[in-house]
């Protein structure tokens, strides 16, 4: 039985908030030309927050309705113990569902133990199956260890293992039959994500995009045809087919083509305690000065009441009004 979300994080749209995303870095050892740019100051450690502090707000917010958190980045596993924070947060009572978003490079070594503390979904960023392709668009020589990390989160007994595409008008179409096939024949689920305005250079344009009925005409040609998935969930962002073989699904987040704002559930913790109501936020909540100048939760509940409070009603990416935010996407943790 799905858990009931108390009416407390309800935002002026009615949209409730029950889904956390945690970044716990701005790292990365990876430098995808649509998140961050080749040199990069990050942010000193000692402004992260501490696995205690993580902790402490994903208790505070599960007494407001909070039942899913994800760890993302940057990436993730840069940060030194992550199953141990993993762990942590998978004895919070309420959290009922705790992932990782990961691009896979140090999954090999760390997935069984992220299987044991009690992660239980992973998501890995793969934008192609063509080494040189996956070196042009991450700036690094690691695809290798990217397949390696998926094949080693399969043995650990993740399921369902998402394998997330970022779909780039001149740069992915000739890769979209050949990842969903390794999905299929590896029993993942793939994920296309049309390319958001969040890149460092700032060369996101509206006709770099790919679309998700762009990607389904292809994958209609390059495997079978498709269906929109029986069991779709109106509330998650993808959108969810079926192919008519039953050989598997194919899952698209159509962020710029069909924006899902309307039942977005989402809040976002930045890696140095900011809080956000939106990927495309301008505005943020600080959080880490109220944990490191004693604070209580009551305060700290009371800022995260007022980042939902707040939400405006939806990214307007398709129109002239968009003002991209300051923030890389590496540093909002996608
Ligand atoms: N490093 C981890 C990874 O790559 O999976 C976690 C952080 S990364 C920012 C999270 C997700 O955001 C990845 O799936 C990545 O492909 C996606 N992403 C990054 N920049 C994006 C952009 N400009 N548009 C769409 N998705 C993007
Ligand atoms: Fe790193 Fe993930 Fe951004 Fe790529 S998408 S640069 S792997 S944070």
């Amino acid at each position: 039985m799905p858990t009931e979300i108390p009416d407390i994080l309800v935002d002026s749209f009615g949209r409730r908030h029950n889904n956390l995303r945690v970044s716990v870095t701005d790292r990365c050892n990876l430098r995808c030309v649509y998140c961050m740019p080749e040199e990069v100051t990050f942010l000193p450690r000692a402004e992260l927050l501490t696995f205690e502090e993580i902790e402490r707000v994903a208790r505070v917010a599960t007494t407001l309705g909070v039942n899913k958190v994800r760890l993302t980045g940057g990436e993730p596993l840069l940060r030194r113990d992550l199953p141990r924070l993993v762990e942590r947060l998978a004895n919070v009572p309420g959290l009922s569902d705790v992932g990782l978003t990961t691009n896979g490079i140090l999954l090999a070594r760390e997935a069984r133990r992220l299987r044991e503390a009690g992660l239980e979904r992973i998501n890995i960023s793969l934008d192609t199956m063509d080494r040189e392709k996956f070196q042009q668009i991450t700036r690094r020589d690691d695809f290798d260890r990217v397949i390696e990390g998926i094949l080693a989160a399969k043995e650990a007994g993740f399921h369902p293992i998402k394998v997330n595409a970022v779909a780039i008008r001149g740069f992915t179409e000739d890769d979209v039959v050949p990842l969903a096939r390794f999905a299929l024949e590896h029993g993942l689920e793939m994920r296309f994500i049309e390319y958001m305005p969040l890149d460092a250079g700032r060369l996101w344009e509206r006709e770099k995009v790919l679309f998700a009925a762009e990607m389904i005409e292809l994958l209609e040609k390059g495997i079978a045809p498709l269906r929109p998935a029986a069991n779709q969930d109106p509330r998650a962002p993808a959108l969810d087919y079926d192919y008519t073989d039953g050989s598997g699904s194919v899952g698209f987040i159509a962020s710029v083509s069909r924006p899902f704002c309307m039942s977005c559930n989402r809040l976002r913790l930045t890696a140095e305690g900011k809080l956000r109501n939106c990927l495309f936020s301008l505005e943020e909540t600080d959080v880490r000065g109220l944990l490191r100048e004693g604070g209580t939760d009551p305060e700290i509940a009371q800022a995260i009441r007022s980042c939902v409070a707040a939400k405006w009603e939806g990214h307007e990416i398709n129109t002239a009004r968009f003002i991209q935010p300051d923030r890389m996407m590496h540093s909002i943790g996608g």
